[in-house]
């Protein structure tokens, strides 16, 4: 009789909220959708694809659109069938069995299933009281734990708070493990370090399609590193990962530089909105303890109630984030962030 290992045999598959709720604000995705001039560009680029051939395994095109856009070269660049299929090849590449990936906590689920995945051994630094990253413990901790992949966000999902540059380029020169910064709300801040993945030959920057350029149907992630690690990531990556659709429409997006740089106002000014109506809320009602200072497109709260009021905001068919004690909703349309603050509302004379 056959059975499943113990590494899989209590796993389940991924769920995300499931149903049809009117108001989604629970995956951190963009509210604006294809203007129609980029959509038949799209169709355009779509019609001439070669259905019979596998895809250019280096998605040349759509490397080089992404480099062009944001002003680095294409060299540095390897794409993925979105970052989180990076993710997964990079901490199995670059850990063999038994070697330690450290993680902060809370931060994006991801880089630890993947490393769980691939018999790393996980080291977990906590986060301070007030959930930003602790630089000096996480160096400490690198270095006597001998840890050799280091992976956070930064901006980070799920707390929304950022790490200067400052103190990312203090963390990348003082460890020697590869540092995986994933950039993938770098669009809200500006705190980059994509200019400067260069000068360092343990940094790794992950970049995504799937939040700011609004993109997330088409799975596209980049990594960005110097050379060595390029050939590295290229050379371990599965040949055909970036189908030619995603390719092709994804260089279309990317090439439409006035347009993304739009689309990141609107979505900066949608969370300023957000955030200065919840901020509003807490001073009125009892019902947060904490509205994180966001560079994100999505607030953070820390509520003891996060349960009810999440269960609550379903009622009223309005999906957020509820991650223990604390909610992360996503910044919405004008009309999708008014709905959430007036559900609020309501929630808190129900319950208060
Ligand atoms: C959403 C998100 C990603 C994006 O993943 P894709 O696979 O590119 O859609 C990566 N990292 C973090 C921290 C995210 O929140």
């Amino acid at each position: 009789m056959y059975t499943l290992n113990d590494k899989i045999k209590f796993m389940t598959p991924y769920e995300p909220i499931s149903g049809d709720y009117q108001t989604r604000l629970d995956a951190n995705e963009s509210f604006l959708t294809l203007p129609e001039d980029i959509k038949a560009q799209i169709q355009q680029a779509v019609g001439k694809i070669d259905y019979n051939r596998y895809p250019d395994p280096y998605a040349k095109k759509l490397c080089k659109a992404f480099a062009d856009a944001y002003g680095i070269s294409p060299e540095l660049v390897t794409a993925g069938n979105g970052s989180d299929e990076l993710i997964s090849v990079i901490v199995n590449s670059f850990l063999q069995k038994g070697e330690r990936l450290l993680v902060t906590e809370p931060d994006f689920s991801m880089y630890r299933f993947y490393g769980e995945l691939s018999e790393a051994q996980i080291v977990k630094v906590p986060k301070k009281d007030d959930l930003s990253i602790d630089a000096d413990a996480l160096i400490e901790t690198a270095s006597r734990e001998g840890v050799r992949v280091i992976c956070f966000s930064n901006p980070c999902n799920p707390t929304s708070l950022g790490l200067t540059r400052g103190t990312v380029r203090k963390i990348i020169t003082s460890v020697s493990a590869l540092v995986v910064l994933d950039e993938a709300y770098m669009d809200f801040w500006e705190q980059s370090m994509l200019g400067e993945t260069e000068k360092y030959d343990n940094l790794l920057l992950l970049k995504t399609c799937s939040k700011a350029a609004g993109f997330a149907a088409a799975r596209i992630g980049f990594a960005v590193a110097g050379k060595p690690i390029t050939t590295a990531i290229r050379a371990a990556k599965s040949p055909y990962n970036v189908n030619s659709i995603s390719q092709e429409i994804g260089a279309v997006l990317l090439n439409n530089t006035p347009y993304l740089e739009n689309c990141r106002k609107i979505m900066i000014k949608s969370r300023r909105e957000l955030e200065e109506k919840i901020n509003r809320f807490q001073e009125e009602t009892a019902l947060f303890d904490t509205v994180y200072e966001s560079c994100t497109n999505f607030v953070f709260i820390r509520t003891g109630k996060a349960r009810q009021i999440y269960e609550k905001l379903l009622e009223r068919s309005i999906a957020v984030r509820q991650i223990s004690g604390y909610l992360r909703i996503t910044a919405g349309t004008e009309q999708e962030n008014q709905a959430v603050l007036n559900a609020l509302r309501e929630i808190s004379r129900e319950i208060e």
